[in-house]
């Protein structure tokens, strides 16, 4: 087990699987047909941004029980790693499809609460979400990535951290993605100090992961 990797997320091999190499896993009901062991569920970084800053070690100050606020949740993919070892786990998806398997995933997770809303417009959950969330995971993958994340800050403790994964293509197909990222990076030091950026590129095309706290 390494240590940057929070309580409740750990390598395990899994047999069957191939190469036999300690994977990312949890413990919790399978959600996207993830190898599993009779406890513990593997944790694709090919398949998740999150899994993916983990899985390059960066330092996402995450911890077992953390109250966790995921903007971008989908079908559940992400999330429902995150709410096998977070505290409530609040998960925003404002696509009704996505947001269907989404409740499956939570079906079998007390602590995953989905909300079918839109990550611009927080006054429509700050009623649920509780504030000082220790966590915001950040994954919209649309135009406007850190602008979402400026209208999200409320939420967080001052001693929260933003994990935000920015895709370059979302915000301009046709800008160079170094670019794209300065100024996404710009713009959310309006109100965030950022303390670590990594390209995702191992995992996820055109994707930098971001490490920030607010100011
Ligand atoms: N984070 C997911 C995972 O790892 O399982 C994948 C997220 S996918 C890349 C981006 C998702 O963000 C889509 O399901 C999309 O509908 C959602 N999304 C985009 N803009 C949003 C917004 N303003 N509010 C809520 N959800 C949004």
């Amino acid at each position: 087990m390494s240590e940057h990797l929070p309580d409740g997320v750990e390598r395990h091999a899994f047999g069957g699987d191939g190469d036999g190499t300690d994977r990312l896993a949890t413990r919790g009901e399978p959600v996207y047909g993830e190898p599993t062991d009779d406890e513990w569920r593997a944790w694709d970084p090919s398949r998740s941004k999150l899994g993916a800053m983990l899985e390059l070690e960066m330092q996402t100050d995450l911890a077992g029980d953390d109250t966790v606020l995921y903007l971008g949740a989908a079908s559940g993919t992400t999330v429902s790693h995150v709410a096998d070892f977070a505290g409530p786990t609040y998960a925003v998806e404002f696509a009704a499809r996505p947001a269907r398997d989404l409740l499956e995933a939570a079906a079998s997770r007390s602590q995953l609460f989905p909300l079918l809303a839109d990550a611009r417009k927080p006054d429509t959950y700050a009623h649920v979400v509780e504030s000082d969330v220790d966590i915001i995971v950040q994954d919209v993958a649309t135009r406007g990535q850190a602008r979402v994340a400026l209208e999200n800050r409320r939420f967080l403790a001052d001693d929260g951290r933003l994990l935000l994964a920015v895709k370059a293509r979302s915000e301009d197909v046709t800008r160079d993605p170094s670019a794209v990222f300065d100024d996404v990076r710009e713009e959310l030091e309006a109100e965030y100090e950022v303390l670590e950026t990594k390209s995702l590129e191992r995992y996820h095309a055109d994707h930098l992961g971001i490490v920030a706290r607010p100011l």
